[in-house]
């Protein structure tokens, strides 16, 4: 292909940004960024009810955060502009393509008031109820149109769809459809209010943008047809047009606000790394052709071939996108882990700890920020545990050698004055090489007491090295007494 490829991501400012939203916008701008091309962003904000306040801020956010770095936009100038549909609509262009539409005939006035387009006939296509005109305003003389534009009546501009006859759009995933033209509405192309319609506004843009590919949500198939239509009746040649199967949750049905992690800055809050989540999506619908999982947006970019995009529905595996964080956080450089884990670290300790270390213990065990919190709630106070802990089948160790044990250390470490976690293992090594017993038949019951966990991030001599000598005794004589013994 010689010409250059250029995609768009043209999302409504309506609120976060969806996990389907955000999986367009990274698949148009790999298509874009694998063959060297440009990527657009175009805010189409011509659905005035629809808009929220500090919606377009979201989405700037959000493709900053997620690296899908546009290369023109409306704070971007690439000589395509304006790039936001109600400064567009101000340059007076939709209503101009509009009336060359009239023109030729494949358009038309319609001044049918609401009570009027109430008592039209509905019908049902694909689930949804629709309505289709009935061409009232078709029959009107050129005259008649004239005179009630002059007298101010107010009027939409309808896309005139032949009854009789057939349309067909390709599609790169889904191959050619055809549809009938009578199954379709002659869609409003300018609205009353002289804003353009979505579906006029998008056909018009692309065109004049130059855009070459568009990916899209599947929601839009049943509409393609009548874009369609419209690229044929100007001449234009229409883009190449990759319409995205649903993405569902784990129960199959589709993703929702109510899933609690549809939308990308839900997952953040939640403590997903931006990274992971862009590589997560990468492949909701699109696999590489070797069999790997784990890649970095210019990895991604130098794969991506959307003629590997599939069209089965995208299951949204929470379970498997927690597996890939923990991934990225377990190869993360120590120090941009320690500054990212911090806020939770302090969340949960409060006393004067070296959290550095104990950020270096949790790295590979955890998935998530959040999950950091179980693993070392016991440093900031010994939790509430139960004697039965430190009976250990594989470790031979029952109450009563537990307590034998943390009697005969307890003196030991008493006069020990170095706490780092080799002089304490030296120290316990010598215990246990004196009473021929395995590692375990001591370090168990030390692990338990000084933390009151069956699971902790690290070893007894490195939890006692980060508790420090006080509270390593303080703790073990608390052991002693569960276990009802004499401190
Ligand atoms: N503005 C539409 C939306 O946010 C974009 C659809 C398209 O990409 O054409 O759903």
């Amino acid at each position: 292909m010689s010409e250059t490829i250029r995609t768009r991501y043209a999302p409504s400012p309506t609120g976060r940004m969806h996990v389907g939203n955000l999986r367009s916008a990274l698949y148009e701008f790999l298509i874009a960024k694998h063959e060297g091309g440009a990527f657009l962003l175009r805010i189409e904000d011509t659905d005035q009810e629809r808009y929220v306040e500090g919606a377009v801020d979201i989405i700037y956010r959000t493709l900053e955060t997620a690296g899908l770095l546009h290369d023109e936009g409306p704070d971007k100038d690439g000589g395509f502009g304006p790039y936001v549909q109600s400064e567009r609509m101000k340059t007076g262009i939709y209503m101009e393509y509009a009336k060359k539409l009239v023109e030729k005939g494949e358009a038309y006035y319609c001044f049918c008031d609401k009570e009027r387009l109430e008592s039209l006939r509905t019908e049902v296509v694909e689930g949804k109820e629709i309505m289709l005109y009935d061409k009232h305003c078709l029959g009107l003389s050129r005259a008649e149109v004239e005179e009630k534009l002059a007298a101010g009546v107010p009027f939409v501009i309808r896309q005139n769809i032949p009854n009789e006859g057939t349309t067909t759009f390709h599609d790169e995933l889904y191959g050619d459809i055809t549809v009938e033209n009578a199954e379709l509405d002659d869609m409003i192309l300018i609205k009353s209010d002289g804003y353009p319609t979505y579906n006029f506004a998008n056909v018009v843009d692309d065109h004049t943008m130059n855009i070459t590919h568009v990916v899209r949500g599947n929601e839009y198939l049943s509409s393609a047809p009548k874009y369609q239509r419209l690229y044929d009746a100007f001449g234009w040649e229409s883009p190449v047009y990759i319409h995205l199967p649903l993405i569902t949750d784990e129960t199959h049905k589709k993703l929702s606000k109510r899933s609690g992690h549809s939308s990308f800055e839900d997952l953040l809050e939640q403590g997903f790394l931006p990274e992971a989540v862009v590589n997560y999506i990468a492949l909701l619908g699109w696999s590489p052709e070797e069999n790997r999982e784990i890649f970095t947006l210019d990895e991604l970019i130098e794969q991506f071939d959307y003629r590997r995009i599939s069209k089965s529905p995208a299951v949204f595996d929470y379970t498997k996108l927690k597996w890939m964080n923990g991934e990225y956080l377990k190869a993360m450089d120590p120090e941009r882990f320690f500054e990212l884990a911090e806020p939770y670290l302090r969340a949960v300790i409060h006393r004067d700890l070296d959290l550095k270390k104990i950020a270096a213990m949790v790295q590979t065990r955890i998935e998530i920020f959040p999950d950091i919190a179980e693993h070392i709630d016991f440093f900031e106070a010994l939790p509430e545990y139960d004697a039965a802990m430190y009976t250990h089948k594989k470790m031979k160790t029952t109450a009563e050698t537990s307590l034998a044990v943390l009697c005969d250390v307890l003196p030991l470490l008493e006069a020990q004055e170095d706490y780092s976690n080799d002089a304490l293992y030296a120290l316990l090594g010598g215990y246990v090489a004196e009473k021929g017993v395995k590692n375990g038949y001591v370090m168990w019951p030390l692990r338990t007491a000084v933390s009151g966990k069956q699971m902790t991030p690290g070893g007894a001599t490195e939890l006692m090295e980060l508790l420090g000598k006080d509270e390593s005794i303080a703790r073990i004589k608390a052991g002693i007494a569960k276990l009802g013994g004499n401190v």
